[in-house]
């Protein structure tokens, strides 16, 4: 009469438990085919696909209960006669009838008749089997042993009590935890139906005064479930979407100007297999609290479901920040259950309004695409589908093909910039800076194709060019009697990418004649701001290695100083914006001196970029730093060049009187 689920036994909610046992092998198998039911309606609850008619099922158990109660109170009444005991038994026999009855008379919706069925079998099994079947089976057979009755049910008290409340106990509570999540996740799914369904008709209706008055409160309670994710508190889907729509409906609101990003978590499904499903949902919710902390007052922030998040911006010129603090916040580490769980995600960002996409529903399912797509190309980025005249995603594109085609072509170069010691005029080393000798464009700065694949996989993949060829330089200049320490810059990108020293490792090995002590790797602050000690595991597995780390772009970031302090970098570089500063007012001087300073509360060397003039030169050596870098000395200069310009190199006479003291 039900339809039996497809895999009837993949689903045993219920199994079969031993102390529902009466010792009368034909009660029991009539028992098992109660357990049996609730399975197939436990089964129910779980699939989205099973049609199960409460009409049938109410109709099924009572045939069933017919059956089995007339076939069981024969039993008890030949063992212990028309006892009150077998009077009480009967009359919960009764009682069960009653309850179908009611059920199926209640006139509610399937759904929750079969909620309420569930609910009252399961309290049916653990009562009345496991206390008053066994209590009568017991009593029977110590009546057949030939106690008197009374003593036979003094006995079976004595030894049932305490036992089985105990049992009755631990039986309920297995069974509220084994069907507590389904059960809850199809009373949501009903609520917010049966919420949806209210709403519209609220909306329609207009109802009269009187109700009017209480449906403001009423309905906010039915919004709250319409719209709200319950597990998260974010949005649902309905929620962004009619946020999307008011957002849309902006009559001042220009081209392009908002953004709407599709985000999906990477490698949930393994955190959901390994922590569990309750722990990953409680990630959920906590990272959705920390991305709340994370977006703008004006913004919206949604689940769509599962671990797929959608982003409002109202302002897209935010996107590219906000989605970076996003990254960072979801990398720090998550206590669960004692583990340490952090998360990235892949993103896909439209762009809008646009006259092309009048409905939101469309555009999410186009941020959705673009996300997919993202995922294709790598997880942990994110890409844009710009929905407007300039289509920034198409010029992407051409840009990712254009540096595939330019990498094939090594149509890259590597400049470099020496350091020097300012005093005593000896030269440290050269930064590799990256050039693209262009066919069409000329000879490109980074500015022109960095950014553009600073999420992306060609990111690593230019950066290893990089590294290879600085070292490949090093190997060229050595031969020549040139002997230099080379940095090379790594984006936070290349250095979180998951195996980056075991790549660099790699990479060294092709060169064994290069001791990688002289190869300095500078980093960005931001690189390591993410996640602090993943950071450090990968820069000292690097060092390890024997590589050297310089702190880039020093002063501009935003760490804090005892996070500066743990971090395993040999220098810091002070950035130019310091340096140029300085020679200008004291505030500034003030700064650069605070700054340099800090070096040596950390004990790290310390080198600025960016010295243009004799006199900032002259400032840093009065502060006491004398490793420096710029255009005074020199620009980024073609490999071929650079043993001709140490050779005619000279400190200048102004920064040789500081002595040092
Ligand atoms: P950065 O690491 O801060 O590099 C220094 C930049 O300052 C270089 O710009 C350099 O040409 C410029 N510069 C040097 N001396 C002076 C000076 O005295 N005054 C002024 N105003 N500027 C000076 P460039 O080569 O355009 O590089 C820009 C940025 O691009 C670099 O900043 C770095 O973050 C990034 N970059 C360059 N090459 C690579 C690379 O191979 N890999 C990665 N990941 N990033 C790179
Ligand atoms: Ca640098
Ligand atoms: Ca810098």
């Amino acid at each position: 009469m039900i339809n039996a689920p497809d895999t009837p036994d993949a689903f045993e909610i219920f199994p079969w438990n031993r102390n529902f046992e009466t010792g009368i092998q034909e009660i029991d198998e009539q028992h098992k085919v109660l357990v049996n039911i609730l399975n197939r309606l436990a089964w129910h609850f779980a699939s989205d696909s099973s049609e199960l008619s409460a009409d049938h099922v109410l109709d099924e158990l009572l045939s069933y209960a017919a059956f089995h109660f007339q076939f069981e109170e024969k039993i008890w009444n030949k063992a212990l006669g028309e006892d009150g005991m077998a009077r009480n038994h009967h009359d919960a026999h009764q009682m069960f009838f009653v309850q179908i009855h009611e059920l199926r008379k209640s006139g509610e919706p399937q759904e929750d008749i079969l909620t309420n069925l569930f609910d009252f079998l399961t309290r049916w099994l653990a009562f009345h089997i496991l206390e008053s079947d066994r209590r009568m089976a017991l009593t029977a057979r110590m009546v057949e042993k030939g106690y008197a009755l009374n003593e036979a049910r003094d006995r079976v008290d004595s030894e049932l009590s305490g036992s089985v409340s105990v049992l009755v106990n631990a039986l309920l509570e297995i069974y509220g935890k084994l069907s507590a999540s389904t059960i809850q996740l199809m009373r949501e799914k009903m609520a917010r139906h049966r919420a949806e369904d209210d709403l519209q008709r609220l909306q329609n209706e207009r109802l009269s005064q009187a109700l009017e008055e209480q449906a403001g409160e009423y309905q906010q309670h039915l919004e709250s479930l319409a719209y709200n994710d319950a597990l998260t508190g974010l949005r649902n889907r309905n929620g962004i979407i009619r946020q999307i729509r008011d957002c849309m409906a902006e009559e001042e609101r220009a081209d392009n100007s908002a953004a709407l990003v599709s985000i999906d978590l990477d490698h949930f499904i393994d955190l959901n297999a390994c922590l569990g499903e309750d722990a990953a949902d409680r990630l959920l919710g906590l990272l959705a609290r920390r991305w709340l902390d994370a977006i703008p007052a004006d913004a919206c922030l949604a689940r769509i479901g599962g671990d797929e998040f959608a982003l409002l911006l109202p302002d897209a010129s935010q996107a590219e920040s906000r989605l970076e603090a996003l990254r960072l916040t979801a990398r720090q580490p998550f206590e669960l259950d004692g583990a340490e769980v952090s998360v990235t995600f892949t993103a896909g960002v439209v762009l809008f309004p646009d006259q092309a996409v009048q409905d939101a529903d469309i555009l999410l399912r186009q941020a959705n695409n673009t996300l997919y797509r993202a995922k294709h190309e790598m997880h942990g980025g994110w890409l844009y589908l710009d929905a407007g005249e300039q289509n920034q995603y198409h010029a992407r594109q051409l840009l990712l093909d254009d540096i595939r085609r330019g990498l094939s072509y090594e149509e890259f170069r590597l400049f470099y910039q020496p350091k020097v010691n300012l005093r005593t005029g000896e030269v440290l080393g050269a930064e590799a800076l990256i050039r693209w000798q262009h066919p069409q464009k000329g000879l490109l700065s980074p500015i022109h194709f960095l950014p553009g694949i600073e999420h992306h996989a060609l990111n690593v993949q230019v950066g290893e060019w990089v590294l290879r060829e600085s070292l490949q330089q090093m190997q060229r200049w050595d031969k020549q009697g040139v002997e230099l320490n080379v940095s090379v810059n790594v984006s936070a990108f290349q250095l979180q990418s998951g195996d980056f020293p075991e790549r660099l490792k790699h990479i060294l090995s092709e060169f064994p004649q290069i001791d990688p002590a002289r190869l300095d790797l500078e980093i960005l602050e931001t690189a390591a701001l993410g996640e602090l000690d993943r950071a450090v595991q990968t820069i000292n597995e690097c060092r390890e290695l024997g590589v050297r780390f310089s702190l880039d772009d020093f002063g501009t970031g935003y760490s804090s100083l005892s996070y500066l302090k743990r971090l395993p970098v040999d220098t810091l570089k002070v950035d130019r914006e310091f340096v140029s500063g300085a020679d200008g007012s004291r505030e500034n001087l003030s700064i650069l001196r605070g700054i340099v300073g800090l070096s040596g509360v950390f004990g790290k060397q310390i080198i600025a970029e960016g010295v243009e003039t004799i006199r900032q030169g002259q400032i840093l050596l009065s502060l006491g730093c004398e490793q420096a870098q710029g255009y005074a000395m020199s620009p980024p200069v073609e490999p071929d060049r650079l043993p001709e310009w140490i050779t005619n190199w000279k400190t200048f006479p102004e920064w040789q009187e500081y002595d040092g003291s």
